[in-house]
């Protein structure tokens, strides 16, 4: 996935682009939701998820870095194959 944007971002920008460094999302805080309730261990993308329909507690925008340091993995409806 991360290669696909960089080969698009390459190629809109030619040689440019290269003396950038990395790319500008790995800096900028992005936010996921999660769901509070026990048996939750995902983090998903966006709030209506149907992996979030049936979580018993509350649906809480965090960090993903506070998601990941929850030990919380990606959502596999979010995250996974389409
Ligand atoms: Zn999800």
């Amino acid at each position: 996935m991360k290669h696909v944007i960089f080969l698009t971002a390459a190629l809109l920008c030619g040689n440019l682009f290269f003396t950038q460094p990395k790319t500008a999302d790995i800096t900028a805080e992005t936010y996921v939701y999660i769901c509070t309730g026990p048996n939750s261990k995902c983090y998903h993308r966006t709030a209506d998820c149907k992996g979030l329909k049936k979580c018993s507690k509350e649906v809480k925008k965090v960090t993903l870095t506070y998601a990941k340091g929850k030990q919380r993995t990606p959502c596999r409806f979010c995250y996974g194959h389409k």
